[in-house]
């Protein structure tokens, strides 16, 4: 049966050790596969110009030209069980995958799917590698996307984006997926909405800080997880 986002999501916060470095193996040949697959391209930086040069104003010291980055095909993404994800980042290898199709399928009624455009994925992708190349590696994954959607804000904003577009399209599907978590109960149309609404709320939240204050990099509340991957959004 397949995972909607959301249990994928849970089951990923929960890994233990040895069901983490299982995962690690088993990714790792998924990507080998996704790396080897016909219709798998490396991305070329020079249509991404923009996207480069926003994260490159913003983090100068980090080199983003050298990540490995691929477009792939969205149904052999799909067929290896990434379903209905907007992108990932693959923190051993550093390597960043996006699909080519930009909208996401969903499992059930309840999913909320991103709408974004490869540029945007990859704004969010380098982010993480970002990230992880200024040693924020061992946040927990609720930092790690507020840093990635915190700082992706200027960015979506040039493209003539308003804030509420910015929630639904591109940050509603991770907030929705933790505002569900932190309901702890099963699915129903009313807890969905409580989840969406809550989410909407924190989406708000998220933007008012980011257009505000300059993104803090420095913070000391660390989180002993550890993730393998982002973003099944
Ligand atoms: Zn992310």
């Amino acid at each position: 049966m397949k995972m909607t986002n959301f249990e994928k999501y849970t089951k990923m916060r929960n890994l233990s050790n040895s069901e983490y470095k299982r995962s690690c193996e088993k990714l790792k040949s998924k990507l080998d596969k996704i790396i080897k697959h016909k219709l798998t391209e490396k991305l070329d930086n020079k249509n991404y110009e923009a996207v480069f040069a926003y994260l490159e104003k913003k983090f100068p010291n980090i080199n983003l030209r050298s990540v490995n980055i691929y477009l792939c095909d969205s149904e052999f993404l799909e067929s290896l069980g990434f379903l209905g994800i907007g992108g990932f980042y693959e923190r051993i290898n550093s390597t960043i995958i996006i699909p080519r199709k930009e909208t996401q399928s969903k499992i059930n009624e309840f999913e909320i799917c991103a709408k974004l455009s490869i540029d945007e994925v990859l704004v969010h992708e380098l982010l993480h590698y970002i990230s992880d190349n200024i040693g924020r590696n061992n946040y927990s994954i609720e930092l790690e996307e507020e840093f990635a959607y915190g700082n992706s804000l200027d960015y979506l904003k040039s493209k003539g984006y308003t804030n509420d577009e910015i929630i639904i399209n591109n940050y509603l599907p991770f907030l929705y997926m933790s505002e569900l978590l932190k309901l702890k109960v099963k699915n129903t149309k009313k807890i969905n909405e409580k989840a969406k609404s809550n989410a909407i709320s924190r989406g708000k939240e998220l933007i008012s800080v980011y257009s505000s204050e300059k993104p803090n990099n420095n913070n000391d509340n660390k989180d002993v997880e550890s993730f393998l991957i982002f973003d099944f959004i």
